[in-house]
């Protein structure tokens, strides 16, 4: 498996899919073991980096990971299979926003796909986590321009900073949801229902 995640990095690196960063990935491997979580949602695959090391954090973890695009989808499967994860984890090739979830919850769901759609990825999913489970999300600095925006030329990187930082003010305005920012990485958020407490 060490070698097939090191051939992924390289392969994110050569075709540019963004995976998530080492030290991001490290705090919610910590997190699924400490806080002895079995059940994860992903939301945004990718090529399957963050779905296959989070599997292998311990013993009983299941992930489901849904991915829109189609070659990443595939890749994903292909690692997966290669790395000896199809039972724990399960691949699903559709549009998250459209995925029909039922009689299922998570004790973890990771949100890391389009970021312009943080909010709606919060609100959908938020239903099926498990007491005293948790939502985390990922790339909330966006690699430094969070808070810098007049800084930015180009139209739609502005655009899409700004839609992080609504969603940073959701969460920090959330009535239901408890949200502790971590500085790791590219800035994860992790989110507790207010009632679980
Ligand atoms: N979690 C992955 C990792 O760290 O290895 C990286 C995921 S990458 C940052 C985001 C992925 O989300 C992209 O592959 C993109 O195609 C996918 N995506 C974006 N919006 C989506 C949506 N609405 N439904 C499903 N997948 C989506």
């Amino acid at each position: 498996m060490k070698e097939t995640i090191l051939e992924m990095e390289a392969y994110a690196k050569e075709k540019n899919v963004p995976i998530i960063e080492k030290e991001s990935i490290a705090y919610i491997m910590k997190y699924i073991k400490s806080h002895n979580v079995k059940n994860i949602l992903e939301i945004g695959s990718a090529i399957g980096y963050s779905a296959i090391l989070m599997a292998s954090s311990s013993k009983e973890v299941k992930v489901t990971t849904i991915e829109r695009d189609e070659a990443r989808y595939m890749e994903c499967l292909k690692n997966v299979k290669k790395c000896g994860f199809d039972k724990e984890v399960n691949v699903v090739y559709q549009d998250a926003l459209e995925v029909n979830l039922t009689n299922v919850s998570y004790d973890l769901i990771f949100i890391d796909a389009a970021k312009g759609q943080y909010t709606k990825f919060f609100e959908k999913f938020k239903y099926f986590l498990a007491p005293g489970g948790v939502i985390i999300t990922d790339n909330l600095k966006f690699h430094g321009y969070v808070g810098k925006k007049d800084m930015i030329e180009s139209k739609n990187l502005r655009g899409l900073i700004d839609r992080i930082e609504k969603y940073i003010d959701f969460l920090k305005n959330n009535e239901e949801f408890d949200t502790e920012f971590i500085d790791v990485g590219d800035g994860l958020s992790v989110s507790r229902r207010k009632s679980d407490k």
